[in-house]
């Protein structure tokens, strides 16, 4: 089968031909029929330090497919052969404290798919059935490849309260389109889309119009939020750029008593006001990480069933896995919502 291998400890990656993997007892095989690109992908073809700490090549990388299931292994009940199914990357070890009382997704001993096994870049992929959503039969591939991502934001967006919320949303990469979407769609009465890149502040306002944009690059974003909530502040902030600088703001807009999410992840330590920011309001602070199995992918399902929220306008470019160069450099631009690959 073709797939894209991170060969060796240095920028890049190769398609290449390789064995269709073996799969053990308890896991499946599914032939890909969408992959989307994530942060984590640019990482590991740039081979950032984030890369370099995590991964040991030569290694078949990306985690965000759908793909339908052509083998099963011998202990598996579900998924069954045809079944469409979406990958959860988190592969938990079922052992630890966590796992043991509901918190799979933040397992002791989590390995990633596409990080620490091989992944989804390729024709096939050998998947845990741990690891496997069901989709229905008509489920269209791209949108259950950008389920995994779409369940950050909803993790993220539903780690507290959103109903008749005020929100502020810190970035609009892909998961912070998401947010955005997800937010309004679940009732919160004031949105904020904050993000310097102006086509992805026109993405926000594809997805949920309602939503007042900021660009922090061109206003004061801290005093545009405060005056439009009585100067008291909002009552979510949701950090999902990753920026020091945002991290900090998402604090400082917050009203008392109110709560902020944490989702991207800070590329340095972020100083915090700490009396200011978070004692004397009696701040919330929330770390999320990944997608509560299976809260998350219950509620995402739910959610678009509902019709209140269709998160494919996120994505804006599709290609064949042989323009991995390609896509990959355009996704590392910031100028897109989601990329998609066909092997
Ligand atoms: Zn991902
Ligand atoms: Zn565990």
């Amino acid at each position: 089968m073709k797939a894209l291998v991170k060969t060796g400890r240095a920028p890049g990656a190769e398609l290449l031909d390789v064995d269709i993997p073996t799969i053990g007892a308890t896991d499946v095989l599914i032939r890909v029929k969408a992959a989307a690109i994530c942060g984590t992908d640019i990482h590991i073809y740039h081979w950032t330090p984030f890369a370099q700490a995590r991964l040991k090549p030569p290694l078949i990388f990306g985690h965000e497919a759908c793909g339908e299931v052509v083998a099963v292994g011998d202990q598996v009940t579900t998924p069954k052969l045809g079944d469409l199914v979406a990958v959860e990357t988190h592969i938990p070890c079922g052992q630890c404290y966590q796992c043991q009382t509901g918190a799979q997704h933040i397992c002791e001993r989590m390995a990633i798919i596409g990080v620490h096994t091989d992944g989804a870049f390729a024709e096939y992929a050998r998947i845990p059935a741990v690891c496997c959503w069901r989709l229905s039969k008509d489920t269209p591939a791209d949108l259950g490849a950008i389920l995994e991502p779409l369940g950050v934001a909803v993790h993220g967006a539903l780690s507290g309260e959103i109903n008749g919320k005020s929100v502020a949303v810190f970035g609009c990469g892909p998961i912070g389109l998401f947010c955005v979407g997800v937010v309004a769609a679940l009732g919160a009465t004031k949105v904020f889309a904050l993000e310097p890149n102006p086509t992805r502040l026109a993405m926000a306002h594809r997805l949920a119009p309602q939503a007042r944009l900021l660009n922090p690059a061109r206003e004061d974003v801290v005093r545009a939020i405060l005056e439009a909530t009585e100067g008291r502040g909002v009552d979510v902030s949701l950090e999902v750029s990753g920026s020091t600088e945002a991290t900090k703001m998402a604090f400082q807009v917050l009203r008392r008593g109110g709560r902020v999410s944490l989702i991207g992840m800070p590329s340095a330590p972020v100083e915090l006001d700490t009396p200011e920011d978070i004692i004397y309001k009696e701040a919330t602070v929330l770390g999320c990480t990944g997608r509560i199995m299976w809260q998350t992918w219950w509620q995402m399902q739910y959610l678009l069933e509902s019709g209140r929220f269709d998160p494919m306008p996120v994505i804006t470019h599709r290609f064949p896995l042989a323009d991995f160069s390609s896509a990959l450099e355009l996704a590392a631009g910031g100028e897109t919502g989601k990329v998609l690959l066909y092997p």
